[in-house]
């Protein structure tokens, strides 16, 4: 999936490009259709899922188009309530950036501050208004914001604008919209609570749900293999010769990968298929039918040549490469141990890719055990990444998560296809 194909248009198009984004994460997959066709949206999804941008870009879009054919004025078109200044920056800053080339122009604001730089922006004319609820109601009290023009309304990270106690600030700000409106409602829950306050402000809403990726399933066997990157293709065809393994899927970050370890495999007698996005769906069904009827030993596959395919009974899943996206982690292994099957996924890990398996770690709260029965033990890298113990994870936060791992690689995704 990429975004042309979600019909995000080229100003938008281009700024994403140059974030560096190269394909929508799921939730912005199923997110920016629906709102692009002005559907009311409850989105379960947490931060580092991609929600921000899930939102923000077909907002700026629709926004944009909308500027095209109707005479721009300078009330404020779209209201996005958040509960803190740092996630009100965030968005704000994510606003800036993918709606550079669109003209539209966003102003945030949070209490704790002075008022006035605030307020001067405001004065100025905005489209687009990002706020937490104490500080815009206080403004909205002044009569210094005007909100009952919008068109669009976003509560984000809903769930915990109400444990912070915003409810009631939230519901008078909710009063001063018109009745007329979209409305997007995001939360990393569904708590009672929560589908209560969606049921009173969404109409005939779609609902997006993504995977809560920080459980792995409880039936899946995890465990991690030290090993020099050199060595991956001789571990690989151990694996799947001296082990009992019966059958895996293994998981490339690259379709170059995926066609590499194909072909190795072959080469020493074990019967693979690599399926990616240059393989005509033809390729792909084929290579699938056989690796379901156990023609293949081996199906190699990229993140999104996976997507959506479920194989039964399937016992092992194989990282030849770590993701660098954590999220991708837990997708992956996904694959095995179905419907309460047990199964086995087991990640080579070189020392490029310590980065990522401690991201891994972190999402999913607890240490991979470490395979010491294989011949390509890298021992000096497995003993200076000696695991840490199981409760230096659980207090990770969950917040930056995905953002902390941006920016540590800016490249992110680019070889994901
Ligand atoms: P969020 O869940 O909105 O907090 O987003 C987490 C991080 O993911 C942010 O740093 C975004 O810049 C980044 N991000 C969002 N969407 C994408 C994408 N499609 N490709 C790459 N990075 C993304």
């Amino acid at each position: 999936m990429s975004f042309e194909k979600l019909k995000v248009i080229a100003p938008i198009l281009k700024a994403l490009t140059n974030q560096g984004y190269t394909q929508p994460t799921p939730v912005q997959e199923q997110s920016i259709p629906v709102i692009l066709q002005q559907r009311d949206l409850f989105g379960c999804a947490q931060t580092g899922t991609g929600k921000t941008a899930a939102f923000a870009i077909p907002v700026l879009q629709l926004l944009y188009q909308q500027k095209q054919t109707v005479k721009h004025t300078a009330s404020i078109k779209a209201l996005v309530l958040t509960p803190t200044r740092e996630l009100a920056i965030q968005i704000q800053e994510s606003f800036e950036a993918y709606g550079k080339n669109t003209g539209l122009n966003q102003v945030v604001i949070f209490g704790g501050v002075s008022q006035w730089s605030q307020v001067n922006a405001l004065k100025k004319g905005v489209d687009i208004l990002v706020a937490t609820p104490g500080r815009l109601l206080d403004l909205i009290e002044q009569k210094i914001v005007n909100i009952s023009n919008i068109n669009l309304l976003v509560l984000d990270e809903a769930d915990r604008m109400l444990d912070m106690g915003f409810v009631h600030d939230v519901k008078k700000i909710i009063a001063r919209t018109p009745k007329q409106k979209q409305t997007l409602f995001f939360s990393a829950t569904m708590a009672p609570a929560i589908r209560k306050l969606a049921n009173s402000l969404l109409i005939d809403p779609v609902m997006v749900e993504v995977t809560p990726v920080a459980t792995t399933a409880e039936t899946i066997e995890q465990r991690v293999c030290f090993v020099d990157k050199k060595d991956k293709p001789a571990l690989l065809l151990h694996m799947m010769t001296k082990t009992a393994i019966p059958m895996a899927l293994v998981f490339t970050r690259t379709k170059h990968g995926a066609d590499r370890v194909a072909k190795e495999l072959n080469r020493s007698g074990v019967r693979a298929e690599a399926i990616h996005g240059n393989k005509s769906q033809q390729a792909r069904q084929k290579a699938l039918h056989q690796f379901r009827s156990k023609q293949i030993k081996v199906l190699v596959a990229t993140d999104i040549a996976a997507r959506g395919i479920d194989i039964d009974e399937l016992s092992h899943v194989i990282n030849y490469e770590l993701p660098n996206v954590p999220e991708t982690y837990v997708h992956r292994i996904g694959r095995t141990g179905r419907a309460g099957a047990s199964g086995i996924a087991l990640s080579f890990c070189d020392r490029e890719e310590k980065l990522y398996l401690r991201d891994i770690q972190k999402l999913i709260s607890r240490a991979i055990p470490v395979e010491e029965e294989h011949p390509f033990r890298d021992a000096a890298f497995q003993n200076a990444s000696r695991q840490p113990s199981r409760k230096n994870y659980v207090g990770g936060t969950q917040a930056n998560r995905f953002s902390r791992a941006n920016k540590r690689r800016p490249s992110y995704n680019k070889a994901v296809q």
